[in-house]
């Protein structure tokens, strides 16, 4: 009973700056009390009302009494490649969960983010596409996947550098809940990410690409393209039925010519399915001129797909192919794959287990 009084507060993350200075007011305090609190959550990183010393006791006990410093639940955290790898399983109020990856390197350190709880994209090659959508991840939520994994980077000296939203789910199809949470953690009076250093990937939602497009943050784009052709994009990727590849593509070079900034086409290697030397060809033809980067992806094994991982010769060969033909083409290094947190692997356990943190 107390859990579910808890989970009906308003999680603090959810409000804006002006939002908390409206909540804060109606409760007889002065404005800038709203600005040390704001400060707590995105400056200092404060884990408890408890540990916000600058504020008023009454007021810490009021926060606590009527509202929530978060609402994800963190049932388990595991580690990979030697603890550079960081999967973290959240319990959502309700009883969806997510995943939030932590990837440190020697000269930065990227969080990939959960914008969904599962998809509704159902792309065949994908574990998060398998469980169909459960529900839309809050813009606090959001939020707190990113402080989380900044709180464990400051306890070792470290910070982050990049955020990704690639985590579960299609970011575009919950569009004004990412986005705010995109303005949130820029916000220079808060925790002041820079939007250069944040990419979206989305499956290809042309109104999603658009509106990108126009916004006045340069967050970068990576568009998840997968074949070069409608007949096989389809059958890996349902949504191409909707969009298919040439308006797809139109709306990239739309975005690429407002924006001026290069646009990543992510590309999963599948064994005989679409890895060959003459699809790499194709591939070179649909995306030569536009400025853009190709990320190939050697596929991450997905229980219960009848789909095979590239050969490494394989994937050598396309990437090859790409090269030759002057596009610029990277395979992408590999991580968390023994904790299923590597691209397209996040589907995560049900809530109720045991935390165990490895
Ligand atoms: S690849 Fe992305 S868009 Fe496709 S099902 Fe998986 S999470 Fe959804």
């Amino acid at each position: 009973m107390l859990k579910q009084i808890q989970q009906l507060k308003p999680n603090v993350y959810d409000y804006t700056l002006p939002e908390l200075e409206a909540l804060l007011q109606g409760w007889g305090q002065p404005t800038f009390r709203a600005r040390q609190l704001y400060r707590q959550l995105y400056v200092n990183l404060a884990a408890s009302f408890e540990a916000m010393t600058d504020l008023p006791v009454a007021l810490r006990a009021r926060l606590a009494e009527e509202t929530r410093l978060g609402s994800l639940d963190l049932r388990r955290e595991q580690m990979a490649d030697s603890g550079d790898t960081r999967k973290a399983l959240w319990a959502l109020p309700g009883e969806a969960v997510i995943e939030t990856v932590l990837m440190r390197y020697p000269e930065r350190a990227t969080v990939c983010v959960s914008t969904q709880a599962g998809c509704a994209m159902g792309c065949v090659f994908c574990a998060t596409g398998q469980m169909g959508l459960l529900r839309n991840v809050s813009t606090g939520e959001i939020v707190e996947q990113v402080l989380h994994m900044q709180r464990v980077l400051r306890t070792n000296g470290a910070h982050l550098t990049n955020l990704v939203f690639m985590g579960m789910g299609e970011p575009f199809a919950n569009y004004d809940r990412w986005w705010a949470a995109v303005e949130r953690l820029h916000d220079p009076q808060g925790f002041n990410f820079g939007a250069r250093n944040m990419t979206v990937s989305t499956v290809g939602l042309v109104p999603g690409i658009h509106r990108l497009a126009s916004e006045t943050l340069p967050v970068n784009l990576a568009v998840s393209l997968h074949a070069p052709s409608d007949q096989l994009r389809s059958a890996l990727m349902p949504v191409n039925q909707r969009f298919p590849l040439h308006e797809l593509l139109a709306a990239v070079q739309e975005y690429i010519e407002r924006t001026r900034r290069r646009v990543s086409f992510e590309y999963v290697l599948l064994q005989g399915q679409n890895d060959t030397r003459e699809l790499a060809a194709e591939l070179a033809d649909l995306v030569g001129g536009m400025l853009c980067h190709v990320n190939l992806i050697p596929w991450n094994p997905v229980p219960g797909t009848p789909l095979h991982r590239s050969h490494r010769r394989q994937v050598e060969t396309f990437q090859q192919v790409l090269v030759e033909r002057g596009i610029p083409c990277t395979v992408r290094v590999e991580r968390g794959l023994e904790i299923a947190a590597a691209c397209g692997q996040l589907a995560a356990l049900p809530a109720g287990m045991p935390l165990v943190v490895a």
